[in-house]
């Protein structure tokens, strides 16, 4: 066989057609969102109001395993896709290990993540649907330049609720959202009741992810043509985003490479659950045998101290129940937590596939992952984002196990976006100001006494 080359890339033609709903080949299906004033499980017709028609139909189905891509969406995913396959020879020869370590990146678009994979989708289906235009909230921004960017590609209106602090810090995030046409407000803000009655409340508030999305979701309902749409924790997310572990499938198939350890960094959940998809699919079903690891940040531990629970998905508790592993809807990372994947929750299909012991989590401090960011920016010649950098710390952590024990084994992680917007966080940990935070058990119990009781 010929050398593995550093980029595997696959043909338009060798790309995937379809995504792949994992909840279909799952043994225990993740549990259903609840109506939070009923308890009952949401309905196609109680989520209208809130999302897209055949995004409503994703989300509910946990039977069809095969979505084909739309053609619309398809030739938008050309000019992006495939993403590289790529070998990190160099990262392996300066580590010294005999493992074989892989990558799947994300970052080669605009909007610097695999986020675009999912915005492209749930634009397409607004548009489908006839409407005006559609709602989001932001925290870092990934998002928010994902959808901005899937909006003007449809001729969508996009409104922005932007965390007042990142709109702040963030110019240049917010100014690629504009450049795109979104219309950003920093939240809270005074354009909703919610946002009036917060910042009545707490005067003078930076705001949080939970705000932004209360006040993009009441926008969404009360304006006629808009709807509300979510980048990552949702199953309609997770199926778009399985066109990563599609093609990372189809790409180590092509040289015949069979992998051991794969590895994603975990915050809604959205790109572990598309990047291991097919992997878990082969697990279930006894084909083959991998070590699957999400990456958590230590000081929002959702999957390795949370607990497995029905919960609400927002701090202003608008949205529907959802039974996952939580920190409760209440936590907020310490402030000096500067490295992404602050949600309270995880993937309801992600925590279902943690309980059943399909997948395995991990926490690290974001000092090591800072650590492991730079080592793999000096040789790799990619400056990975904060959040990606959680899995090249346990990447880099399995490749060194290898190291030891001399075992050959084949390590696969999705590097799932690149830092430029995050380069204050790496200034702090240059001048050596950056901690680490770790919630007591004290403070996560009192968390958990906020859970609904279901
Ligand atoms: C949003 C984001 C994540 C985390 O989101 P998931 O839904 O858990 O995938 C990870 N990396 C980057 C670069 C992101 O923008």
């Amino acid at each position: 066989m010929s050398k593995i080359p550093y980029k595997i890339f696959l043909t338009e033609d060798e790309m995937p057609k379809n995504w792949y709903n994992l909840r279909a080949d799952m043994k225990n299906k993740p549990a259903p969102l609840l109506n939070p004033a009923t308890l009952k499980p949401m309905t196609a017709e109680d989520l209208a109001p809130v999302f897209c028609e055949d995004l409503i139909k994703q989300e509910l189905d946990d039977t069809t395993a095969y979505f084909p891509i739309p053609q619309e969406i398809f030739d938008f995913y050309k000019m992006f896709r495939p993403s590289p396959l790529i070998r990190a020879y160099c990262l392996e020869k300066k580590l010294g290990t005999p493992a074989k370590i892989y990558y799947k990146f994300e970052g080669n678009n605009t909007s610097g993540s695999h986020k675009l994979n999912s915005a492209i989708a749930q634009a397409y289906y607004a548009k489908k649907q006839g409407l005006k235009g559609v709602t989001t909230e932001t925290g870092a921004g990934q998002w928010g330049t994902a959808l901005s960017m899937a909006c003007s590609y449809f001729d969508l209106d996009c409104k922005v609720y932007m965390v007042k602090v990142s709109y702040e810090q963030k110019p240049f995030r917010r100014e690629v959202m504009r450049t795109y046409g979104a219309n950003v407000t920093p939240s809270p803000s005074e354009t909703t009741n919610i946002g009036k009655a917060i910042l009545k409340e707490h005067p003078g508030t930076t705001g949080s992810l939970g705000c932004a999305i209360s006040e993009a979701v009441e926008v969404a309902t009360s304006t006629p043509g808009y709807r509300y749409v979510l980048g990552s924790v949702l199953n309609q997310v997770l199926l778009h985003q399985s066109i990563i572990g599609l093609e990372t499938e189809a790409a180590l198939k092509k040289y015949d490479i069979k992998p051991d350890i794969i590895i994603g960094c975990a915050g809604g959940g959205s790109n572990l659950g598309g990047l291991i998809a097919p992997f878990a699919r082969d697990k279930i079903q006894g084909k083959a045998d991998y070590k699957i690891i999400a990456v958590e940040p230590a000081s929002c531990p959702s999957l390795t101290r949370g607990v497995y629970a029905y919960d609400f998905c927002d701090t202003g508790k608008v949205c529907p129940l959802a039974k996952m592993y939580t920190l409760g809807s209440g936590y907020i990372p310490a402030p000096n937590h500067a490295g992404g994947l602050r949600y309270h929750g995880m993937s309801s299909t992600l925590s279902q596939l943690y309980d059943d012991k399909i997948i395995e989590a991990v926490s690290v401090k974001q000092t090591d992952v800072f650590a492991a960011a730079e080592q793999f920016a000096r040789v790799e010649g990619i400056l990975p984002a904060p959040e990606s950098s959680h899995a090249i710390k346990v990447a880099i952590d399995e490749a060194l196990k290898c190291k030891e024990t001399g075992e050959e084994k084949t390590i696969v992680f999705g590097l799932t976006g690149t830092g430029y917007f995050d380069m204050v966080a790496y200034e702090k940990f240059h001048n050596g100001e950056m901690t680490d935070y770790i919630p007591t058990d004290e403070e996560l119990k009192e968390s958990f006494s906020s859970l609904p009781k279901v």
